[in-house]
């Protein structure tokens, strides 16, 4: 570390700037320039004033968060040490006490880039710095804070998957509140969850995995489970065999298996409950292998009904009335307004297995939010106090095909960027007023006029015209597609919107996005077949019927809930949170994308700085003041360039920092418009006036 700080006045030459605010040109050229030369040194965090960039090493290295690094960072401001994620955790933590207010971390970036790691060495920090180390007296803080330890291994069993980006992609979004006592220690937290994958259990692509729990529960369950739950090996699964992928490279499935039992056993969720998870795991799977033949006429018919009725066993239901809801879909006949008599209509081969499809992910995506609210029970806190939260979350999501998904994440990013515009903005101009200093408001590219494409209601934004589809129409055969299409076309009175044949074009802050349109009413409309909830409910498992508390509605004119209302409210509730605390940001890159050390791809860099909008964090901090310091840090730095300040290279000043300060400026001759100076802090307005103190400084080093 000492060496590190001592190595400061090589950094411009050798080890870029740790600071990429003073970049001499600001160009995304020369941002990815400066995090190349970084990372061939291993050094993989660098700021943009208070935002810390990381780029992801896919290696350890050596000594980076050893405990003596975290000591280090222990009340330290952010210009002190080399960035690092510690000098976020510590801010972020230091202003909550300091300033008695909530505080946010939130990390973006896409798939790969290393969020999930930053968060855990946030949450990992935070514990640890929090209360005594260790001996705390209250047993809530240490329950709380292994909870917060805990909580990792055990949601990233449920919640991630083998991708071909990662090998541990988080495949949910996750904000996690830290609440905090009087005493600045850890003694309660709740997590809020944002759209799972749910599809992934039914559907892998080739070289990708289903949720690591599937293959540690196969690998790992005792002789008893095996017997009770039929559980064997994943090849015998369909499932979880659809990528081709049974294994991770470097991972141990059973013992990580060790490690999730582990870890519900720390939170506390007792052995009756875990067996309940089981139980409904296996019902997945094998729910997975039920298969269906054709009949006469387009009927299908289950193939081998052993599996069926295994499949009614784990699920507790009459294996007749479950076969029915997979084979037939209940309808209705209806005069006007009467209700009429119900009937069955036999499903085809296609609309058959789509619905034992649903079944499962429903029961899967019901489990994933019963277990986040088992552990929000369990750190359940009714003090509340002040809060840090953090936010790891998919990035913007730009693909060769994007659907509704991508829509959803991309919508999610467009609002925290509305966020991050308003504090980078009002985070200077509220420290220039403090101040006392003089600045010219910037000129900046306001998404609002995007985030108003999407969620608006007059006029109608594009979630507003999939409701309104969805509620037009029944299903895919009524033509919703087509409709959605003829709908759309209102939204071209916006101009980051545009349709192209059977897709659509939204203009993001991050760059056109062209989403296909069919396929997004089903996934929008997102309901639970009313004959599988009837069919759930009768379960004489309750924990099960539990999962499911759902009213059935017999008025079908009334709308259920969509996917897309839920994101847009889920997403306005973030917000809100979020507004009301003070945010610390962190953002993340993937070097490569062969997820292999040492390997910077300038391209693929380039485009995450540009999606980033890095160059526009720089000129918005370099509109005002690229630099600003202490009296007292500014006076340590360059006292040598004063003929007052220093004797034969050393400190005789015996007056106050501001003096000194004062007498250092003016033994450089430096044109007054180019500074400012505040209440507590000298504000620089171009790099090259710092460069010019450092080049003088070296000289006489
Ligand atoms: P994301 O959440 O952005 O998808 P992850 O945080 O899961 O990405 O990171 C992907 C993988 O990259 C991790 O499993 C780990 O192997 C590696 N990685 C990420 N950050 C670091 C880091 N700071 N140091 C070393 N390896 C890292
Ligand atoms: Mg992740």
């Amino acid at each position: 570390m000492a060496q590190q700080k001592a190595e400061w006045g090589n950094q411009m030459k050798n080890e870029g700037l740790d600071d990429m605010t003073l970049l001499s040109k600001v160009t995304n050229d020369q941002i990815l320039d400066n995090l190349k030369k970084r990372f061939e040194k291993d050094i993989i965090y660098t700021n943009i004033g208070d935002v810390l960039i990381s780029v992801n090493p896919f290696k350890f290295i050596d000594g980076m968060y050893s405990d003596e690094v975290l000591q280090e960072y222990i009340g330290k401001s952010r210009i002190e040490l080399p960035p690092h994620v510690f000098a976020v955790a510590e801010q972020t933590y230091r202003s909550m006490i300091n300033e008695k207010e909530n505080q946010c971390v939130i990390i973006s970036g896409e798939s790969g880039a290393g969020k999930t790691e930053a968060a855990k060495k946030i949450m990992q920090y935070i514990a640890d710095v929090s209360g005594e180390r260790g001996s705390s007296s209250n047993k809530k803080v240490e329950h709380v804070k292994s909870i917060i330890l805990e909580t990792n291994p055990l949601l990233e069993a449920f919640g991630n998957a083998k991708t071909l980006r990662n090998n541990n992609s988080s495949r949910f979004g996750k904000y996690f509140e830290i609440q905090f006592n009087q005493s600045n220690e850890p003694e309660g937290g709740k997590i809020t969850n944002y759209l799972l994958e749910k599809s992934r259990v039914v559907f892998q692509l080739k070289g990708e995995r289903n949720f690591h729990i599937f293959y540690q529960f196969c690998k790992g369950a005792t002789p008893q489970e095996q017997q009770e739950f039929g559980i064997y090996g994943p090849e015998n699964f369909a499932y979880l065999t659809k990528g081709d992928t049974l294994d991770i490279d470097g991972v141990d499935d059973v013992e990580e298996f060790a490690l999730t039992r582990n870890a519900m056993n720390v939170i506390g969720i007792p052995a009756n409950e875990q067996k309940q998870i089981f139980k409904l795991l296996a019902a997945i799977l094998w729910i997975g292998n039920i298969d269906f033949k054709e009949q006469a006429g387009d009927k299908v018919t289950i193939s081998d009904t052993s599996v069926l009725d295994f499949v009614s066993q784990l699920l507790d239901v009459p294996s007749h009335f479950l076969k029915t809801a997979l084979e037939f879909r209940q309808m209705e006949t209806r005069h006007g307004n009467q209700r009429g008599t119900q009937y069955n209509v036999p499903l085809n081969k296609t609309q058959a297995i789509a619905g034992r499809d649903a079944l499962a992910k429903a029961i899967y995506d019901r489990l994933f939010n019963w277990l986040v609210d088992r552990i929000n029970k369990e750190m359940d806190n009714p003090q509340k106090g002040l809060m840090i939260g953090v936010l790891d979350i998919y990035g913007f999501e730009v693909f060769d095909r994007n659907g509704f998904e991508q829509f959803c994440i991309n919508y999610v990013n467009e609002k925290l960027q509305q966020i991050f515009i308003e504090f980078t903005l009002k985070m200077e101009q509220e420290e220039y007023v403090r101040e006392g200093i003089k600045w010219e408001p910037i000129p900046f590219f306001d998404n609002k006029i995007v985030c108003e494409l999407i969620e608006g209601k007059n006029p109608p934004g594009i979630f507003s015209i999939l409701d309104d589809v969805c509620r037009a129409v029944h299903s895919q055969a009524e033509g919703a597609d087509q409709k959605l299409l003829q709908s759309i076309g209102v939204c071209k009175s916006n101009p980051h919107f545009d349709t192209r044949g059977n897709a659509f074009c939204v203009k993001h802050y991050a760059g056109d996005v062209v989403y296909e349109g069919p396929g997004m009413i089903e996934k929008n409309k997102d309901t639970l077949l009313k004959d599988h909830l009837e069919i759930l409910q009768m379960s004489a498992n309750n924990f099960l019927v539990a999962l499911f508390p759902d009213v059935i509605d017999t008025d079908s004119k009334k709308l259920p809930s969509t996917a897309g209302f839920k994101i847009k409210s889920q997403a306005a509730d973030l917000v809100a949170t979020l507004m009301k605390s003070t945010p610390h940001y962190i953002r993340t890159i993937k070097p490569n994308d062969l997820k292999k050390p040492n390997i910077l791809e300038g391209s693929r860099v380039l485009h995450q700085v540009k999606y980033l909008g890095l160059l526009d964090n720089i000129k918005v901090r370099r509109a005002g003041f690229a630099y600003r310091s202490t009296f007292e840090r500014f006076f340590q730095r360059y006292y040598l360039l004063s003929d007052k300040t220093c004797y034969a290279g050393n400190n005789i000043w015996k007056g106050d920092a501001l003096s000194a300060c004062r007498a250092i400026l003016a033994s450089q001759n430096v044109d007054t418009t180019q500074y400012q100076i505040g209440k507590t802090k000298i504000f620089i307005r171009y790099p090259e006036m710092l460069f010019s103190l450092e080049e003088t400084r070296e000289r006489y080093w």
